[in-house]
């Protein structure tokens, strides 16, 4: 009868009725340990249990023999001599990872056991049985094995490889942090749990050769795009896209063979937000030992660059299409070194060039082919443009490599930073054609004002002829007429003299003829010619010029003449000009002002350019060449030219020249 105290009652419990044998028999055989009971020296089978039927691959009609009838196979090995000795001395012998060659399905084969053959003894101290209870551990102890045998191969590669294993900064930084954590992971499970977890980097290990996820940190979870629910699930189940993929046999691989695994901008497919996407990682596999020195697990860090390699690609792919793009244009690349002078060109150019040799043209050669003319200015250009920055812009002429032949060449380019480094680079065209369109062109515009010139004369003697006799006869309204068609005739002739100017100056016939003269003469002179051709507007003289000069004093007058002209044309609604003159210790400076339309801002840096022309409501007619042939004159002759203005209310026109 069994009483119980609760809470100080007593309780009287009812008598409960014991197992039978039977019974206890039957819970016996359902247990999934293989268990045995024998007795006597020779271990005669009282009972076995279905699992340990099953191991050795016999049915319950063993029970009552002797272990050796019953198991023959086992004649030879050790285990009828240790039951006997467990009989007679009364210890309990256990054995690990034991082999034992057993007859199954008729095939003689080894297993291994975890195994206990333990004494039941009566209140005499004597044996009366013997439990036998069994774990059948053959996988792991064949999964030991192979790992052995393959750290053991591994090792020997490993020495082998070690002279010659490069590993990249990148790589060897990962490398030391995972041998760093391996060995935090030796001194404390607990603690290196932490570590992963709060590492600010990807982590995951992998635990056996089904590579169950065993610890996993949230930077890993986010690059798998999963969450905690894949703890404890084999890397197959855990992230199933990377079936077809060679992740599982690299990790694997680690496992098995002990070799650490390192790779960079490894092409990945993982899951994001419900679509597989692709993906670059650097990563590094080791592999973690368990407390007997075995491979335990695998170690995996991960680093996620993504980003920087598909930059790095549109950035490939851009520079392709760009490469394709200039090299199908015949545009020629080029890049120098600005200290260095190294050159490095595309194929367009080496074709433009006409080089064909097998060694690179260096910037000599290329320097070497330039014609003689353009070499200084060409070199200088260069060296202004890598010392003071800006842009570089030159024409000029060299000859091909291959046939000798003069071509026109445009190079333009900067000066660059490259990943800190300065570097001068741009694009060369051959303008060739261009160059002898224009310059048939200017011929064509040459020959035609020269040709006109000679009838323009004839007729200009002709009305002044009938300008005289009209006058003589007194009739003043012929007298007017032809008046007016003298000073029409006159701006003609001026047109044709802009046109010659600039096809001269053009295909480079235009020649300063330098003489002495008086400013302050030739300024009253053209003053003078402007007030006789135009009598609608005022021209205000105001100057203190009393220098010699010593310049091409027609192409000087010309200036000063467009100027004045101009001044006129552009002031239709205002009536006064003013001419003014002012010397220095250096220059002169003559400018020109009215008070006509004016020039808005945008125009101004323009006004110079060849047939450039502000677009007006006035039409007003023109070529827009006189100030750019007026600038050309002024230019050389080492002076300045320049528009001051504002839309509406006139401009002033000026330049200088030097003294002496
Ligand atoms: P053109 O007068 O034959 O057009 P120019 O080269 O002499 O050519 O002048 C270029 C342009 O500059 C003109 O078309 C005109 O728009 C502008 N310009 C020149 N001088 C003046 C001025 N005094 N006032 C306003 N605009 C002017």
């Amino acid at each position: 009868m069994l009483s119980i105290h609760i809470l100080g009652k007593k309780m009287i419990h009812q008598q409960v009725p014991l197992l039978n044998q039977q019974q206890l028999i039957d819970v016996l055989n359902t247990s999934k340990t293989p268990t045995a009971i024998y007795v006597g020296e020779q271990a005669s089978i009282q009972f076995a249990n279905d699992a340990m039927l099953n191991v050795w691959g016999k049915d319950r009609s063993i029970v009552g023999l002797l272990l050796h009838q019953a198991l023959p196979e086992l004649d030879g090995q050790p285990f009828g001599e240790l039951l006997a000795k467990v009989w007679r001395e009364g210890f309990t012998h256990e054995g690990t990872s034991t082999p034992a060659d057993l007859l199954v399905d008729g095939k003689l084969s080894t297993f291994y056991f975890d195994f206990e053959y333990r004494p039941m003894k009566n209140e005499n101290n004597e044996v009366y049985c013997i439990i036998n209870s069994a774990v059948d551990v053959t996988e792991r102890v064949q999964n030991q094995k192979l790992i052995d045998e393959a750290i053991k191969n591994a090792k020997a590669l490993e020495e082998e490889q070690a002279n010659n294993l490069i590993l990249t900064s990148e790589k060897f930084e990962l490398e030391s942090q995972v041998q760093l954590i391996s060995k935090e992971a030796l001194e404390n499970a607990e603690q290196f749990k932490r570590l992963v977890e709060q590492a600010p980097f990807a982590i995951a290990v992998f635990d056996g050769l089904d590579l169950k996820v065993d610890i996993v940190n949230a930077e890993m979870l986010a690059i798998w795009g999963k969450d905690k629910n894949v703890l404890g699930l084999p890397l197959s189940r855990a992230l199933p896209e990377l079936d077809g993929q060679p992740f599982e046999d690299i990790i694997r691989n680690v496992l098995i063979t002990g070799i650490p695994y390192a790779a960079q901008e490894t092409r990945a497919m993982v899951m994001r937000n419900g679509e597989l996407r692709d993906g670059y990682y650097n990563f590094v596999c080791k592999t973690i030992k368990g407390a007997k020195g075995e491979n335990k697990g695998v170690l995996q860090v991960v680093t996620d660059v993504t980003t920087q390699v598909e930059a790095r690609l549109a950035l490939q792919r851009t520079q392709e299409m760009m490469d394709m793009a200039i090299d199908a244009s015949n545009l020629g690349s080029w890049l120098i070194h600005p200290t260095t002078k190294k050159l490095r060109y595309n194929a367009a150019l080496a074709r433009m060039y006409g080089y064909d040799k097998d060694t690179e043209m260096t910037f000599e050669d290329a320097m070497g082919q330039v014609s003689d003319e353009f070499r200084e200015p060409l070199t200088k250009e260069i060296e202004k443009a890598i010392h003071e920055g800006g842009m570089y812009d030159v024409t000029f002429t060299q000859q091909r490599f291959n046939d000798g032949e003069i071509i026109w060449l445009r190079s333009f380019g900067k000066i660059n930073k490259v990943n800190g480094e300065t570097l001068f680079s741009g694009f060369v065209m051959d303008v060739t054609q261009a160059k002898k369109d224009e310059q048939r062109k200017n011929d064509f515009i040459g020959i035609v004002s020269h040709e006109l010139k000679t009838p323009l004369t004839s007729i200009n003697g002709y009305i002044q002829l009938v300008q005289r006799l009209a006058k003589k006869e007194g009739n003043t309204s012929i007298a007017d007429i032809t008046g007016s068609a003298v000073r029409q005739l006159q701006r003609m002739n001026e047109m044709i003299n802009g046109f010659l100017d600039l096809s001269r100056l053009e295909s480079g016939k235009v020649v300063l003829d330098k003489t002495d003269f008086k400013l302050d003469e030739l300024i009253t002179e053209i003053v003078n010619e402007s007030r006789m051709i135009d009598s609608t507007h005022i021209i205000e003289l105001n100057q203190s010029c009393s220098v010699n000069l010593f310049a091409d004093r027609l192409k000087i007058g010309s200036v000063l003449s467009n100027l004045l002209s101009n001044a006129v044309k552009y002031s239709p609604h205002a009536k006064l000009v003013k001419v003014t003159c002012e010397t220095t210790e250096k220059e002169v400076k003559i400018c020109v002002i009215d008070e006509g339309i004016g020039i808005s801002n945008e125009h101004i840096e323009h006004l110079f350019d060849r047939y450039y022309r502000v677009e007006s409501k006035s039409q007003i007619s023109g070529f827009g060449i006189g100030l750019y042939l007026s600038s050309e004159v002024i230019n050389r002759h080492s002076g300045k030219i320049w528009a001051e203005s504002e839309l509406g209310k006139g401009s002033t026109f000026c330049f200088t020249l030097p003294v002496n």
